[in-house]
């Protein structure tokens, strides 16, 4: 696929060229001589979030990505797994983070500000963060209820009270946090209690299920209902159609995101993404669940 593209454009990052041109402890060193370097070679992009009453976009998220010189733009899938087993996730989510907050910082939309949410591994939470959260929130000015640090159970936890600690001090600063990918990997009913927790994000799996699966909406529903309980936010991942959009408004789902309003796009792109999401119609509430 890569080879078919002209020049001038970068390689279509694939598994299977990947495997042909590197093996894994050479990306691994790679990725260490990238966050080394002084040009950097990760970029951010940038996922519009909406209000599901109202069709208005309320949020960004950031999402990173690796301009790989042969590859081309590797998902985060591929490598911040790799980043938490080395530590060099610490560099990175440093990185991530003031860059998410100089490109998204001062958005607004319809002359409201947006809240930026970032993407932090459970690994990152300690009290390190919460100082560069500070550092950035103090240099940058942005309030404090605006950052959204969306925190991913990608990993089993070995210093819980460590996480607490972290999450009760972000907590104290103003900042709100999110649960990823509720319902799967590690991500569990366990965290909702031991966690002060803002915002539950429903996993787009299930999302995926709507219209499909009575059990994936039975799950979604749940889940809404659960957030409910707990008094905190929900945020619906990965929404593509409008039956799908439908669905989740009439369930109460606050919030959503997906291919349906916008990919994410890089920050240049932002602008036009923002713009476009008002065009997409928002259901009527008589519409069946
Ligand atoms: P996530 O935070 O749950 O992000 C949602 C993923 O779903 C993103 O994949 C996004 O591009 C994709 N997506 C959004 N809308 C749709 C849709 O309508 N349909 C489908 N099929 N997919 C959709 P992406 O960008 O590849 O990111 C994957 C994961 O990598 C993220 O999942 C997050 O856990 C992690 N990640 C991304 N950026 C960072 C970062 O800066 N730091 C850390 N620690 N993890 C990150
Ligand atoms: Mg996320
Ligand atoms: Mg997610
Ligand atoms: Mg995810």
């Amino acid at each position: 696929e890569a080879k078919t593209r002209g020049p001038g454009t970068v390689a279509l990052y694939t598994q299977e060229l990947e495997a042909a041109v590197v093996g894994r402890t050479t990306l691994e060193s790679e990725l260490r001589t990238a966050l080394a370097g002084t040009v950097s070679q990760f970029v951010l992009h940038y996922q519009p979030v909406v209000d599901l009453r109202s069709g208005e976009v309320v949020a960004v998220e950031s999402l990173v990505r690796w301009q790989h010189p042969v590859l081309g733009l590797v998902p985060p899938d591929r490598f911040i797994p790799m980043a938490e087993a080395t530590g060099l996730i610490h560099p990175l989510g440093g990185w991530v983070l003031d860059q998410a907050v100089r490109d998204a910082g001062n958005l607004t939309y319809d002359g409201r500000e947006l809240y930026v949410a970032v993407n932090f591994s459970v690994l990152q939470l300690n009290d390190e963060a919460v100082l560069q959260v500070r550092q950035v929130l103090e240099s940058s000015g942005l309030t404090p209820g605006r950052l959204i640090l969306e925190v991913t159970e990608s990993a089993l936890v070995q210093d819980e009270d460590a996480v607490v600690r972290a999450l009760e001090a972000l907590a104290q600063l103003g900042v709100h946090v999110a649960i990823d990918d509720f319902g799967t990997g590690y991500s569990s009913l366990h965290y909702l209690r031991r966690y002060p927790i803002n915002i539950i994000k429903i996993d787009r799996e299930f999302v995926a299920g709507i219209g499909t699966s009575v059990d994936d909406e039975a799950i979604c529903e749940s889940i809404v209902h659960l957030a409910e309980a707990v008094g905190a936010m929900t945020v619906a991942e990965g929404v593509e159609t409008p039956e799908q959009y439908a669905f989740l408004r009439s369930l109460g789902c606050h919030h959503g995101q997906g291919f349906l309003w916008s990919p994410p796009v890089p920050a240049e792109r932002l602008p036009a993404a923002l713009a476009a999401c008002g065009e997409v119609p928002v259901p009527s509430t008589t519409s069946p669940p």
